[in-house]
């Protein structure tokens, strides 16, 4: 399918709220359009997914044939991945690279979700106790049945659509549930496909509705929705905060994966050849628009002019441009004018609380929501750009002495979602990653991932997991059972 038919497709589709308009974030040009579904389209999305949890349709198909199905979406996605990338690079402005990357890793949720289906199994007790109701001795079988949570609302961000969608569809329909997904409300296309894809594999009617429309509209009217049972959220911890309030109406379950402000240590003895390009990209590549970007970089003594000085050479080299563009480009710009203004604010607000900019802290000369990716250094931890997650390609970078000194540092943020280490001293690598209070560690690396890796945040990063058991678990709930023998 074209993405003029995509398009098309999303301008028909029925609402009662306002037009939203989609821009293109190289271009600053409106391509596309559709109507805010509002409350209205969430009731009769919930409906729909309550009447197919409730029919046992799916939940309650072979073990065997919702895994066939969850392998054929991945086909599918597989066949069309192409035009997803086209779809979430035109959405986004991220290069056509990156999004066929972002697409290749949604695959990857579907197939080894599929796994699961055949594998979800309570744990059964064998037990022995003196003294029951009646005074005697008595013996008990015991065992949990793991089931469906029931409804699910899916609410994702536009920094990586396909890849936020799949990463919540996959383990709610491998665990049986029904779901109502609200994309971004800048980033709408490429669930379309999905749609498409769900229905050609043999998704029941009704098992997953897309809603589109604001967060303050169709996303709330979800979290509030008395007939949803989970709302499983990534996005900013301001929305996380307003989700558990509206969840609080029945009490539903609430997943999030929120923010970050994530620590880079970087010691003498790390292998700067990999460490400077790795740590830079993590924070450069997508306009560092990326969940576990390092925004927080501490270099020991030693190698902070070196490391500072290799930041800004690889920022001066980059080429930022769109994905139509002929220049190879190795990032995209920010999302939305809104963003541009809120991280050259963030910018402005450095340089005037008396941190150095090392290189960049403007915008790019030229058409499109660019900013050059910006090094501040001399940058105390009271300062916004130290504290805040700013979304966009900054780094506050700072001289360190010693690990006493560094991992209070680290630490000492309101968010705990990732943290990176570079040393070539494995066995003091391991040591910090116990000392550092993130949900996701890495060491000699960044920006890693994998479906069968459980992700999560500290603090105010956010509750429960994706990926993983961990991730299939958040959809399931344990029932017990007593049997006296
Ligand atoms: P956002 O919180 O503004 O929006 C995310 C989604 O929530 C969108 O679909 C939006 O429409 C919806 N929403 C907004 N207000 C709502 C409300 N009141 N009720 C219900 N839904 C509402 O976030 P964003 O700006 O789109 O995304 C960037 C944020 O996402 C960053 O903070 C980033 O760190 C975070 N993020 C986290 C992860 C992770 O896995 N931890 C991954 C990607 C992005």
């Amino acid at each position: 399918m074209s993405v003029q038919t995509t398009v098309d497709e999303l301008r028909a589709r029925p609402g009662t709220g306002d037009t939203i308009a989609i821009i293109d974030p190289v271009t600053e040009e409106q391509f596309a359009e559709f109507t805010d579904g509002g409350a209205a389209a969430v009731d009769e999305a919930v409906g729909r997914a309550r009447e197919s949890f409730e029919s046992g349709v799916w939940q309650h198909l072979p073990q065997a044939a919702r895994a066939k199905v969850l392998w054929r979406i991945a086909d599918l996605l597989e066949a069309r991945a192409g035009e997803l990338a086209e779809l979430d690079s035109l959405n986004t402005g991220m290069p056509l690279a990156q999004a066929e990357h972002n697409i290749n890793a949604a695959v990857e949720f579907f197939q080894y979700f599929s796994g699961w289906c055949t594998k979800v199994n309570g744990t059964a007790f064998d037990i022995r106790q003196s003294g029951g109701l009646m005074g005697a001795d008595l013996s008990v079988h015991a065992y949990t049945l793991k089931e469906p949570v029931g409804v699910v609302g899916l609410i994702v961000p536009w920094n990586g659509p396909a890849f936020n969608a799949a990463a919540k569809l996959a383990p709610a329909l491998a665990a049986g549930c029904s779901s109502v997904l609200k994309p971004a409300e800048e980033t709408p296309l490429s669930a379309l496909v999905f749609e498409q894809v769900l229905a050609e594999a043999g998704v029941p009617d009704g098992v997953v509705n897309i809603v589109n429309g604001y967060g303050h509209t169709a996303g709330q009217a979800l979290v509030d929705h008395p007939g949803v049972d989970k709302i499983a959220f990534t996005g900013s911890t301001e929305v996380g905060k307003k989700i558990v309030q509206g969840a609080a109406g029945n009490l539903k379950r609430v997943m999030l994966e929120l923010g970050g402000k994530s620590p880079v240590l970087i010691y003498d003895d790390a292998d700067l050849a990999s460490a400077i390009p790795a740590a830079a990209m993590a924070i450069f590549r997508h306009s560092g628009q990326a969940c576990v970007a390092g925004s927080r970089v501490f270099v020991q003594r030693g190698v902070y002019d070196q490391v500072v000085e290799g930041f800004a050479t690889l920022a001066g080299k980059l080429r930022y441009g769109g994905p139509s563009e002929d220049n190879r480009a190795h990032s995209g710009p920010l999302i939305s004018e809104k963003q541009l203004h809120r991280v050259l604010g963030y910018i402005d607000g450095g340089k005037q609380e008396g941190a150095e900019v090392v290189v960049g802290g403007h915008r790019l000369d030229r058409k499109g929501w660019f900013v050059h990716p910006t090094v501040f250094a001399q940058v105390r931890p009271e300062m916004r750009i130290y504290q805040e997650e700013i979304f966009g390609p900054v780094v506050a970078v700072t001289p360190f002495d010693t690990d006493d000194e560094v991992i209070p540092l680290a630490n000492d943020s309101t968010y705990g979602l990732s943290a990176a280490v570079w040393t070539r001293d494995i066995s003091h690598a391991h040591s910090l990653a116990r000392r550092l209070d993130a949900g996701q560690v890495t060491l000699n690396c960044q920006v890693v991932w994998n479906p069968d890796v459980p992700f999560g945040g500290f603090k105010q990063s956010g509750w429960g997991y994706e990926n993983g058991h961990l991730g299939l678990d958040g959809y399931l709930r344990s029932k017990t059972v007593f049997a006296q023998l």
